[in-house]
């Protein structure tokens, strides 16, 4: 009656073996053959893994060599034609120049683009669809797995990203034109591999449609429809299990049962409402998945509440119950076992992938035999272990909550802009950079060297020192307006203050795929957080001592640092991020007690953290703002807060983004040609806005000329007294070479501009 399954495994290996097989590939130390071996044997090692741990279904097919959304673009052979002239069939020199790019004397081919895969972390190559898209069963890979699994002995359950997520992620250089209406060219080649790998001998497949969780148009739900019956319709297919993740089905579950599908699969933790649905939904399907572990989240469950859930499952339920992680254990690091710098007893509250699957079968032969296993006992003493450490600690610090409502400046921004102006002095069009300057080998060599504690804390500040040094006279020479420190001291943007907060642990080796073979370690928010000392403030108050410009302070804001670690989950996200907020608020009052007079609060994961339902948009909105107002109460008005967002996206949120309040706000635009600004105009933004001029994602050096074009072309939408003039985001991956010179124009644009206003006058 109840089975457990699983959904997809990390595919980084215990050991990060994926990484290095591939680095080493790109380098041309091993070859091909070497790759394929010791991916392979990743594979077969994650297969005994699962056997070993209980799961009575396994994927195959969740493994990839960069991506399963570029090898579902392989697989369908909707390779962008510049692609296919690297040679004349499908090879992995082709599917590596999709993910990375190729540059040789004869090509130069970019990457394609890449985006976050719906609310997760991971990034995920975009499908690129025309009219002229040839499709066709091109990489075999999903056969080719399936049957290494069965060679080696393991019956699997293939997994296919689905074709309506697949068209629905795809983007188009075509005007007016859809991916979507290539549906019907598309699925006689999802009927093709459906009956290739019926051929083979599957008798399940995981077909992933997490579209199914988003809001859905009409059209769209037409076409699941009719796509799906033609799907269905074959009999010479395996049975599809279609699984819908990240959140619940929502208005798409009448639609979702009403498919020609054997199985679903639903997220039982993101859509904890849809245990509700299954009393009132007939079934008619041989498999129910439910998602009831937390694939998304590190923490061990409660398998009491779990299981007293599924044993009051309607008992007309007719199908076979499989218990299931809520998603692909993708994005949880792989096995706890080999942490060993986490300490007690928040070791104790974490389940990796490996203790999930634990987990997993625990739940399954309890619904079974009624017989719990030690699991039980430990992840009850474990979560009872959890709250009486936070709530003495909570006790002992009096740490304050909930937040009052009121939070923000004191008086408007038509105010506090005289003030600021007669503190700052600024030209017209204001130039600055936005935190980090190059983060060249000499400044990652002395950080690794002092984390190996081959040099000590006093000759490591006094490098940091020098380096502040050098970027503040460079800046002077430069002519930039606001100067920045240049973030030396930091590895990352969000580690460098989860280090110095309370609540927060880091792992040794919990790794998680971003994308290819890039991965994170993210920090750990396990309690209330709280700061318990000054972060920044003698670094920026040593760069503010060297010149007579103003320096901004510069600090991570809650909502990117929330959205960037794993989250607690026994109190709501906005609570955690309000208690984050007040972190940054003492830090804030600490840097302008130290004179400084701008500080910039950079919260580039607000947009990616909007829920995948719309309906949810403007909650989540209204606390991230208050998040915002909360770190900004309190300051004086002549401190100028500045906030940075590095997307161009903001037509939808644009009054939650002036809500926010900020002086002024550096974004975004080079890249989409100003274009956004029309958002700005169109909404009357008031306050003062730094439309990126150059793109700092390339070595490109930009002209003086088309700079200016950019400004004058902001010029055309925004008031100049509105307009600030700096680089799309931070520089700390670009190299000296061109960054100086790029600098140098920018200034030069400005200073172009400003005369030519100044002449008209
Ligand atoms: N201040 C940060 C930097 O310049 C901002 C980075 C970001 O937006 N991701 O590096
Ligand atoms: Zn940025």
């Amino acid at each position: 009656m109840f089975e457990s399954s699983n959904l997809g495994f990390p595919r980084i290996g215990f050991q990060r073996e994926t990484k290095n097989a591939l680095e080493k590939y790109w380098k041309g130390e091993i070859s091909e053959q070497t790759l394929l071996e010791k991916t392979a044997s990743i594979r077969q090692q994650n297969w005994a893994i699962q056997a070993e741990h209980g799961m009575d279904s396994i994927p195959s097919n969740d493994f990839s060599l960069y991506d399963h959304v570029l090898d579902t673009i392989c697989m369908l052979g909707a390779i962008p034609p510049r692609y296919q002239q690297i040679a004349a069939h499908f090879n992995l020199s082709i599917y590596f120049a999709m993910a990375r790019g190729k540059q040789n004397t004869d090509l130069d081919i970019p990457a394609m683009e890449m985006t976050k895969w719906f609310n997760t972390n991971y990034h995920h190559i975009v499908p690129e669809i025309e009219p002229t898209t040839r499709f066709s069963f091109t990489y075999s890979k999903v056969l080719d797995e399936y049957r290494e699994a069965k060679a080696a002995g393991y019956e699997t359950r293939p997994v296919l990203l689905g074709p309506l997520t697949f068209l629905l992620l795809s983007k188009t250089h075509t005007a007016k034109f859809q991916p979507l209406s290539r549906l019907d060219d598309l699925l006689p080649v999802y009927q093709a591999i459906l009956a290739a790998l019926y051929d083979a001998g599957a008798e399940w497949v995981q077909m992933d449609e997490p579209m199914l969780v988003k809001d859905l148009t009409p059209d769209v739900r037409a076409a699941y429809h009719s796509a799906y019956q033609l799907l269905g319709a074959s009999a010479h297919r395996p049975n599809i299990l279609l699984a819908g993740y990240f959140d619940s089905l929502g208005d798409n579950s009448d639609l979702a049962f009403s498919l020609p599908v054997e199985g679903i699969h639903l997220d039982m933790v993101s859509g904890e409402d849809q245990w509700h649905l299954l009393k009132s939904h007939s079934i008619p399907l041989k498999i129910l998945s439910l998602g009831v572990i937390d694939g998304h989240n590190i923490w061990r469950a409660d398998l009491e509440n779990i299981l007293s859930k599924i044993h009051n499952l309607p008992a007309s339920l007719s199908a076979n119950v499989q218990i299931a992680p809520s998603c692909s254990l993708l994005h949880v690091p792989q096995d706890l076992t080999l942490e060993d710098k986490i300490n007690q007893p928040v070791r104790n509250w974490l389940a990796f992938a490996v203790q999930k699957l634990d987990e997993l079968s625990a739940l399954t032969s309890a619904a079974n035999t009624h017989q719990k296993s030690d699991l039980f006992a430990e992840n009850n003493a474990a979560l009872q272990e959890r709250e009486t450490y936070i709530r003495n600690k909570r006790a002992h610090h009096s740490i304050q909550t909930p937040q009052p409502l009121t939070a923000g400046r004191s008086h408007p921004f038509s105010i506090r802009k005289d003030k600021q102006q007669q503190v700052l002095d600024l030209p017209l069009l204001p130039t600055t950079t936005i935190g980090s300057f190059p983060q060249t080998s000499d400044v990652r060599q002395m950080r690794s060297r002092f984390t190996k504690g081959e040099i000590n804390q006093q000759d490591y500040d006094a490098f940091l020192r020098q380096k502040i040094e050098e970027v503040i006279h460079l800046q002077e020479q430069i002519g930039l307006d606001v100067l920045v420190h240049g973030e030396f001291e930091r590895n990352d943007m969000v580690q460098y203050f989860a280090e110095q907060l309370e609540g927060f642990i880091f792992t040794k080796h919990g790794w998680v795929q971003s994308f290819g073979s890039r991965y994170v370690r993210p920090p750990i928010i396990f309690g209330d957080v709280e700061r318990p000392h000054p972060m920044t403030v003698d670094w920026i108050r040593y760069a503010q001592s060297l010149t007579s410009k103003p320096v901004k302070g510069m600090l991570t804001g809650p909502v990117t640092i929330l959205q960037w670690s794993f989250v607690r989950d026994d109190q709501p996200r906005s609570q955690t991020c309000f208690q984050i907020a007040h972190a940054i608020q003492k830090e804030v009052h600490d840097l302008e007690q130290a004179g400084i007079k701008v500080i910039q609060i950079d919260e580039p994961a607000l947009r990616e953290g909007l829920p995948l339902k719309k309906k949810e948009w403007q909650a989540y909105l209204d606390w991230a703002v208050h998040a915002f107002h909360i770190t900004t109460s309190g300051c004086r008005d002549e401190t100028q807060i500045h906030t940075h967002m590095c997307y161009s996206e903001f037509n939808e949120i644009i009054a939650s983004i002036a809500a926010l309040d900020a002086d002024v706000i550096s974004i975004e635009a080079a890249r989409s040609d100003m274009e956004l600004l029309k958002a700005f105009s169109d909404f009357h933004y008031p306050n003062e806005i730094g439309p990126g001029v150059y793109d700092i994602h390339s070595p490109r050096i930009p002209s003086t000329g088309e700079l200016e074009d950019l400004i004058k072309k902001a010029l055309t939408v925004l008031p100049a007294n509105q307009v600030w003039v700096n680089p799309d985001c931070g520089l700390k991956t670009r190299g000296w070479q061109e960054t100086l010179p790029s600098l140098k124009n920018m200034v030069a644009a400005a200073q172009n501009v400003r005369d030519k206003i100044e002449m008209r006058k």
